[in-house]
């Protein structure tokens, strides 16, 4: 079997006698038996930690999970500064959790008080926290590629799991660290959903604080300046 590997401008061919392989089992093969120079991450060996995101023909997928077929071309996760062969450096896109104000804030005492969270509202937000940042929808963001201060799917999908938790406190903060650079940004184009190993759609978490963000008074940039000029910011 041949698989080809983009490794900075070149690509490499590398024939192998494996069969039924994952790729993580074919690069680990590879650089034990023919070129230890090559470079890649993993972590689990079992879809858990997102560290083995690359591309496969174009399309985003765990090396882990990954069954390699005959001449795949093997390319790293785009929209991320490469490292060095398959290794990308995912700093920058894990900052946006911060831009968007993507965490638990101190819990409302009045809510925990008063508040019954029950087994079926508790689950709303086990999706989105299943995400294991892999990078794999910045990767396929086509407008991440073309505006990298974009703050991005995980980050947003992140910034819903906590303004939809019954119990956060201060969800206006999150909202409004989301609006410039966020949520009107995203053309909802749905590339990241069918990339994501964890079954989340960051589209349908942008739809939703869109909708949240018209509720608490904003309202889409674009959308305000169709109005001739008039300042309908609240
Ligand atoms: S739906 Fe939005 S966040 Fe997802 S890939 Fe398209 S532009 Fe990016
Ligand atoms: S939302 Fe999905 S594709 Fe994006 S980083 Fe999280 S697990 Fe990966």
């Amino acid at each position: 079997m041949k698989i080809n590997i983009q490794r900075a401008s070149e690509i490499t061919s590398f024939s192998i006698d494996i069969e039924n392989a994952t790729l993580l089992e074919v690069l680990t093969y590879i650089k034990t038996k023919i070129d230890s120079s090559l470079a890649f991450s993993s972590g689990c060996r079992s879809g858990v930690c997102g560290s083995c995101a690359m591309r496969v023909n174009g399309k985003e997928v765990l090396a882990c999970a990954y069954k390699v077929q005959e001449d795949d071309l093997i390319e790293p996760l785009r929209n991320a500064p490469i490292v060095r062969d398959l290794v990308v450096d995912m700093q920058k896109s894990y900052a946006f959790n911060k831009v968007a104000k993507a965490w638990q804030t101190t819990l409302n005492e009045e809510k925990i008080q008063t508040l019954h969270v029950s087994p079926q509202q508790a689950q709303i937000n086990e999706l989105q926290s299943d995400c294991i940042l892999c990078g794999s929808c910045y990767s396929a963001c086509p407008v991440y590629s073309v505006n990298p201060e974009f703050i991005g799917p995980f980050a947003l999908t992140r910034a819903w799991r906590y303004v939809s938790d019954a119990r956060q406190n201060d969800v206006e903060k999150t909202i409004g660290a989301v609006q410039e650079k966020g949520i009107y940004d995203c053309t909802l184009c749905g590339e990241c959903i069918p990339v994501c190993p964890q079954n989340i759609a960051p589209k349908q978490d942008i739809v939703m604080l869109k909708n949240k963000s018209g509720v608490l008074g904003y309202m889409d940039p674009n959308f305000a300046s169709s109005f001739g000029g008039f300042d309908l910011s609240f």
